[in-house]
């Protein structure tokens, strides 16, 4: 077999057709015919070769084994078209979405089922092609999901900021009780999943915090119980007077100087700090305070298999916001122009492309 893909050659280059073989699958490997990719803002640093981390430095993919060409798109839905001999839970035909954090299978984080923290994880649409081709091929079958019942441009979207939301969600949630409260700084995209998944698994005191009161009114309507509109500088003191004591736990999902300081501010004893945001900024913590107060600070970066079968299940409830799906068809020419929207900031909610041919285009 081969497909077409749409690649980048090199750092801030074009998108590129190129033609690549892929291998029949062997063993638990499967190959599915892409018929949704969502276009994510990741992949306009991963096209830049890395990431900005302020102050004219750069956190370069190449020192991660990330290199070129690279065929971007980590958000797929598709069809099983070929399946190795020991695939036992797919066949041809089925629609599948994929998880794409994949890591090597063998080490004591992924035998638990904790890819992203693998020291050799190799995502798909990252070091391994993904989905901004005709094919894609996965290493293993369980990495593919059923995900019946929900929409799938919906379900394309779940295996990148649905998994992050909830990752951390489940972070924010660990011993605590449904009414301690938890703030999350950043009511965006995917501040907002993470409120209303918070709100759907049970939990009734959620703070949000933002500057656009536009934003807030929504996560009112999402769950958020309590909400804080923020300057964009120092907001500890209206977040401690709104919450009226201690937060058990912030999640941050814009990650500057001045969120993540205020957040690690208005925590209480055991409080945590969960740092999603890849704005970028320092944190400034005193010792004593952390020591005395046994305050933790944790970054969380996507998520599991496992949380993305959990974000489906609430999908599957109705129990997530509908975001709203721009659609595009899946060529080289798309692929361009959405990552230069994207740049440019002009995207309502989520890009999702898929392939001109109409058989291949199948909503549930
Ligand atoms: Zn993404
Ligand atoms: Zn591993």
């Amino acid at each position: 077999m081969s497909t077409k893909a749409y690649a980048v050659l090199e750092a801030n280059g074009p998108i590129t057709t190129i033609e690549v073989d892929v291998p029949p699958p062997t063993g638990r490997a499967v190959v599915l015919e892409v018929t949704h990719v969502g276009v994510c803002h990741t992949d306009t640093h991963l096209r830049e070769g890395g990431y900005n981390l302020g102050n004219g430095n750069l956190l370069r993919l190449a020192d991660r084994g990330i290199n070129f060409p690279m065929t971007m798109g980590h958000e797929v839905v598709g069809r099983v078209v070929a399946v190795g001999e020991e695939v036992v839970g797919c066949a041809i035909g089925d629609l599948r979405l994929v998880y794409p954090w994949i890591g090597c299978g063998e080490c004591i984080h992924c035998l638990a089922g904790h890819d992203p923290l693998c020291a050799r994880q190799a995502s798909i649409g990252v070091a391994r092609p993904g989905g901004y081709a005709e094919l894609v091929s996965v290493p293993d079958e369980k990495y593919v999901v059923d995900f019946d019942g929900v929409e799938p441009a919906l379900a394309a979207t779940l295996a990148c900021s649905g998994v992050t939301a909830y990752s951390a969600t489940s972070k924010a949630l660990d011993a605590r009780e449904p009414t301690d409260p938890i703030v999350v700084v950043g009511a965006g995209g995917v501040g907002l999943m993470a409120i209303a998944t918070l709100n759907a698994r049970g939990h009734r005191n959620i703070v949000a915090v933002d500057v656009n009161p536009a934003n807030l009114e929504t996560a009112r309507e999402l769950g958020a119980t309590t909400s804080v509109l923020a300057t964009g500088e120092d907001s500890a003191e209206a977040i401690l007077a709104a919450i009226g004591g201690p937060a058990s736990g912030v999640i941050d999902f814009v990650g500057s100087s001045s969120t993540a300081n205020s957040g690690l501010d208005v925590l209480g004893k055991g409080g945590r700090l969960i740092l999603v945001g890849l704005f970028g900024g320092e944190l400034k913590a005193p010792t004593v305070v952390m020591t005395i107060k046994m305050l933790s600070v944790m970054g969380s970066f996507l998520g599991d298999l496992q949380d993305m079968r959990e974000m489906l299940a609430l999908a599957r409830g109705g129990q997530l916001p509908s975001i709203p799906i721009q659609r595009g068809v899946l060529d080289r020419e798309s692929v361009e122009g959405s990552l230069s929207q994207l740049v440019t900031g002009g995207v309502r909610g989520r890009i999702v492309l898929s392939p001109s041919t109409a058989s291949t285009i199948v909503e549930h």
